[in-house]
């Protein structure tokens, strides 16, 4: 702090000096003044400083210092009371400032001090945290090569070219002296060397699957260090290095490799890992670092993980190319099959008409012979012709018409027909036979049945003929009944069935037909069986009907083909039977013209009736 003591203007004699100082003292004043002026502007401006009290005092010091030189300028010369009174409570008003300003001072040293340590504190907080921020970018950039690695590794799915792809791969991200892949050899006793990215290490050296290190790294996940000398990851000697190699290995699951084939090695599956060896340049620089590791923990994962992809694609190639050969070996079992097939219909049509003919003589001349006289031995003779010559007339037509029906040559008709007019021309054909045995035979006709319908009316004669030729056949006495009715819309949905999905429509009914007997019945544990061809029950004291056991199932066919469903249901042994059918017709609006089909399904099973 300035003196401001008063000068005695008449001691001096120097004015020069006096003016000086007078000068000085003017500056000083100013430049007393215009600090507090940018203190104010600084409190002002600075919205968060904390001690804004500090600075005011220290300008009210500041400005009574001002003050003290500013009325310094009047005791230069003579000066009166009143100045010297001002000076004086300047003065007084200045050092009780200044001795606060001192004291606050001291008191906030300590929160200055406290100020300066929060922020080496924060300083600290930011270089960890950009050690952190570091440590982020090298996390991403090692994500960037694994991702980078794995894409190499999976764009190919060929197990030999992933291995390979690894080795070059990681060799070039991590700048590595040699990178080695051991597999477990086919007895799983050794590991033997499989691939190497340069060929420190010669292929196909093995060391035993029992050392320790070995069995160390098959239990952990991790990538681990491992000494330079062990026998995994001996490159040879090191000849002008001082510093060994820094060597860090890593399990590789072998997640599916079934038919691996390395080598002598093809059986690889429940054998568990293989070890990748990965060996820094020994130039004592290189060190592992955790980013590093981790790098070649999460590319043995991706290894596993590719190999196994590979390894099922190699298989399911395999399975396809088996396929490939079964299929083109069943291709040519079918053509062969089919040839067969057609080879037997040709033949079955040719024996068919060859067959028919002299048949058709037999029966038309016996026919004729019964007619003439005769005596009851010849009679009886001559009947047992006619039956047995109807049978194999039948059997040679049924036989064909299977076999049509199995290739599926046999194609549906498709015609309007007389509806009721079958069913009158089958009675008219049975009465006769049922009149022999002394049968009575009733028709019944459901008054909403169409006179006229669409479909094949051949096949539904013939389905209704055989069924009626077997309730005569095996019936003594009693009757034979037929019922015929259209299946109501509403009921179609009872009949959903594993066999029969009945679907009504506008333009098609399903027609219903009911034969019944009071014949010989079947044996329920015969029912299942009687629609098979050739098969005919063993039980029953009525057997020695002749058949070829094909009627049935012949008509299961055709009502299948008709979109219709047969049964047969019978109370057990001598108990009667019924069979039943329900087939798809197309609604006919208008009468056909002719019937010319039925006239021969007329014709043709009329010869083929036997009882
Ligand atoms: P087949 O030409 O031998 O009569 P089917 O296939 O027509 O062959 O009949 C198979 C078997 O079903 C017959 O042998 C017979 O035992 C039995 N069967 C069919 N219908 C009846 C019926 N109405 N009464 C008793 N048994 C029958």
């Amino acid at each position: 702090m300035e003196s401001c003591d008063c000068f005695d203007t008449q001691g001096h004699q120097d004015e020069l000096l006096v003016r000086y100082q007078y000068i000085s003292d003017v500056l000083i004043a100013v430049a007393y003044f215009s600090i507090p002026l940018e203190l104010i502007y600084f409190v002002q401006k600075s919205a968060f400083f904390p001690y804004r009290w500090v600075l005011m005092q220290f300008g009210a010091f500041i400005i009574l210092c001002g003050a003290t030189h500013f009325i310094n300028l009047w005791m230069f010369f003579m000066h009166s009371k009143a100045v010297a009174v001002v000076m004086t409570i300047a003065k007084v008003s200045c050092a009780i400032v200044s001795c606060a300003t001192a004291l606050m001072l001291v008191h906030i040293i300590p929160d200055l001090l406290s100020v300066k340590i929060r922020e080496s504190f924060l300083k600290r907080k930011a270089d960890e945290l950009d050690r952190e921020m570091g440590l982020i970018l090298t996390q991403e950039e090692t994500g960037r090569h694994v991702r980078m690695l794995t894409h190499e590794i999976r764009s190919t799915l060929d197990r030999h070219t992933i291995l390979r792809t690894t080795l070059i791969e990681l060799g070039r991200t991590l700048d590595l002296e040699e990178c080695a892949l051991w597999m477990p050899s086919q007895s799983g006793l050794n590991m033997q060397l499989s691939h190497t990215l340069n060929y420190k290490i010669q292929v196909g050296a093995s060391v035993p699957i029992s050392l320790p290190i070995i069995n160390e790294l098959f239990n952990s996940a991790q990538a681990m260090h491992i000494p330079h000398t062990c026998p995994l990851a001996k490159i040879g000697p090191l000849i002008g290095r001082y510093t060994p190699p820094e060597v860090v290995a890593v399990r590789v699951p072998l997640l599916h490799l079934s038919n691996f084939q390395v080598s002598d090695w093809s059986d690889l599956s429940g054998k568990g890992y293989a070890v990748m060896v990965l060996i820094l340049p020994a130039d004592g620089v290189r060190k592992w670092r955790d980013h590093e590791l981790d790098l070649v923990e999460v590319v043995a994962d991706q290894v596993a993980v590719a190999l196994s992809h590979a390894a099922i694609l190699e298989e399911s190639m395999h399975a396809r190319d088996q396929l490939m050969e079964q299929n083109f070996a069943l291709d040519k079992a079918r053509q062969e099959a089919e040839m067969a097939v057609h080879a037997r219909n040709d033949f079955l049509a040719v024996m068919n008409h060859e067959m028919r003919t002299p048949m058709h003589a037999i029966i038309s001349l016996s026919s004729l012979l019964m007619e003439t006289e005769l005596s009851p031995e010849q009679r009886v003779m001559i009947e047992t012709i006619l039956k047995n010559s109807n049978l194999v007339a039948t059997l040679i037509s049924d036989v064909l018409d299977l076999s049509r029906l199995e290739d599926g040559s046999l194609v549906l008709e498709n015609e309007p027909f007389n509806l009721q007019g079958v069913f009158g021309e089958v009675i008219s054909l049975i009465k006769p036979i049922a009149s022999v045995k002394k049968l009575s035979t009733n028709l019944i006709l459901s008054a909403d049945l169409p006179v006229y319908a669409v479909g094949d009316e051949k096949r539904l004669m013939q389905t209704i003929l055989n069924i009626m030729g077997n309730a005569v056949k095996f019936t003594k006495d009693g009757y034979v009944s037929i019922v015929a009715s259209i299946l109501k819309p509403e009921s179609l949905r009872d009949w959903q069935s594993p066999e029969f999905y009945p679907v009504p429509s506008d333009n098609h009914f399903y027609l219903c037909v009911q034969v019944k007997d009071t014949g010989c019945g079947i044996h329920p544990q015969d029912i299942p069986y009687l629609f098979t061809k050739f098969v005919q029950p063993h039980t029953g004291s009525h057997r020695n009907q002749a058949g070829g056991g094909l009627g049935l199932a012949l008509c299961k066919r055709f009502a299948g083909l008709m979109g219709g469903h047969i049964w047969i249901e019978s109370e057990g042994l001598e108990k009667g039977c019924t069979t039943s059918f329900i087939i798809r017709l197309g609604v006919c609006n208008a009468p056909p013209t002719n019937s010319p089909a039925l006239r021969l399904a007329v014709k043709s099973q009329s010869r083929q009736l036997n009882w």
